[in-house]
């Protein structure tokens, strides 16, 4: 086994070119190769027989936890019925359509159709698109700029990763392209003017939108996107009155509202989607990850009737839309997704993820609040987020070189749980799967204690 790790470490450094990945430090051996080989709940497992606790569920998305059989069996099922066919022309399996039904009867009221896509990012590549031709259809042809937030995390193409407002995904990449534009985030800790109460905040951020709206002239301005809870941005819920003040604008300017529920779709928050649980009625939702629970790659962009209305006026004007995915609504990744949103009902998930989420973070809350080196902790459902700062009184950052998140995560991992350590600032993040147990929550609390505790006593 050994020599076959190492054969494999070997083809990897040579052979693999990896996502998100120091590619000298990988190629030259620096950092570990880790083959991870199965899992079961919330552990997963090395080939060197190592465990560990995936308190990101992958990258929030193994939302039913690992080994799901029932999965596995559809998806196999599916396979040995018909592996593929398209969706082009009005075709679909009895999963695609079975899918799309239970989405819609799952998402708000006033949503009407699924388009299928394969991941995040194409699914918002879509909705970008979606939204030129309703304006388009509209004789609106100037309004077609789209505003997203800084610390928004919205995937990494061409146009989905301009809207992504994280400089790690534009940095030597000519992003961001127009017509995107980036708005201020709603993260209330790191506030400039710290006098301000939440509903304060997100009027101040309310009204950063509007003058960006007026100053680029309403009538060249199509839509907003906005993750219901900012994700790989830090983990940062909406301060109050966020959302309500946000549409209030959007309804002013006849602006589309996209929420990314790619993260929070099916349940992350202890409700199904993010937007019934902050009170946001979109236009366009998209989803991916927790669709299938990353047991296939599906995602979707959901539209609702008013969108959906123009659509149609589209292809009875010009004829059958140009748009579409050889894998869109794969068969496969289908029969992943029914039987992946059966599971959730019948194991009760998206209400565990609620209450063992509140568990996990008042946990958090507890053993590092009051730590000198925590700025924050925060959350909500079964996300979370500890923010490390070199002085808590002044929120000052730590020095980047220091690397203080990613020190935390590895020494978070060498006593066998996973976090991540967010692309930017010294943030611990949390998603665990839904099938998280208190006693594991509790064990990742623990755990996370005991890495803090030893990475910033030797920072003094
Ligand atoms: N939108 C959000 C909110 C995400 O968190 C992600 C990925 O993390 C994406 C979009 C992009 O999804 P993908 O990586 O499947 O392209």
């Amino acid at each position: 086994m050994l020599d076959r790790n190492n054969e494999l470490a070997a083809f990897d450094r040579d052979h693999f070119f990896h996502p998100s990945t120091h590619m000298g430090s990988h190629a030259r051996g620096e950092t570990p190769t880790r083959v991870i080989a199965g899992g079961k709940g919330a552990t997963i497992v090395d080939t060197n027989g190592r465990e560990s606790l995936d308190a990101f569920a992958g990258l929030y998305c193994v939302n039913v936890g690992y080994g799901q059989t029932e999965i596995a069996d559809a998806i196999a099922a599916q396979a040995h019925k018909l592996p593929y066919y398209h969706a082009y022309v009005g075709h679909g399996s009895e999963a695609s359509i079975q899918l799309a039904k239970m989405i819609i009867d799952r998402a708000p009221d006033h949503m009407s159709r699924v388009y299928f896509g394969l991941s995040g990012s194409d699914a918002n590549e879509t909705n970008i698109k979606l939204i030129w031709y309703y304006n388009n259809i509209l004789g609106r042809p100037e309004k077609k700029k789209i505003i997203s937030r800084w610390r928004g995390y919205h995937g990494s193409g061409v146009m989905t990763g301009s809207l992504t407002g994280l400089k790690l995904f534009h940095n030597a990449f000519d992003l961001p392209r127009a017509p995107i534009l980036h708005t201020e985030a709603p993260y209330y800790f790191r506030r400039e003017d710290r006098s301000m109460s939440e509903e304060q905040f997100s009027q101040h951020c309310a009204d950063k939108l509007e003058e960006m709206i007026l100053a680029e002239g309403p009538d060249t301005v199509a839509a907003f996107i906005g993750e219901p809870i900012l994700g790989t941005g830090g983990i940062v819920p909406p301060p109050a009155g966020y959302w309500k003040k946000i549409q209030a604008v959007l309804a002013k300017y006849d602006i589309l509202l996209v929420a990314d529920e790619v993260v929070t779709g099916f349940g992350r928050l202890g409700t199904m989607f993010g937007s019934e649980h902050y009170g946001i009625k979109p236009d366009i939702i998209t989803i991916a990850k927790g669709l299938t629970s990353a047991y296939a790659p599906l995602s979707g962009s959901i539209i609702s009737d008013k969108v959906w209305d123009v659509l149609v006026r589209g292809s009875d004007e010009m004829g059958p839309i140009g748009h579409g995915w050889t894998y869109s609504a794969h068969p496969l990744c289908a029969a992943a997704g029914v039987a992946n949103l059966e599971l959730i009902d019948k194991l009760d998930l998206v209400e565990n993820a609620g209450t063992v989420g509140a568990h996990f973070r008042k946990g958090l809350a507890d053993a590092l609040a009051g730590h000198a080196h925590v700025g924050e902790v925060r959350g909500d459902g079964l996300m979370a987020a500890v923010e490390f700062v070199e002085d808590k009184d002044d929120r000052k950052f730590f020095d980047p070189s220091l690397k203080v998140g990613p020190q935390i995560a590895a020494a978070l991992l060498e006593r066998g749980v996973i976090g991540r350590a967010m692309p930017e600032g010294d943030i611990l993040g949390f998603a665990p799967p839904f099938v998280l147990t208190r006693e594991e929550a509790d064990m990742v609390v623990e755990r996370t204690a005991d890495a803090v505790e030893a990475v910033t006593a030797k920072l003094g």
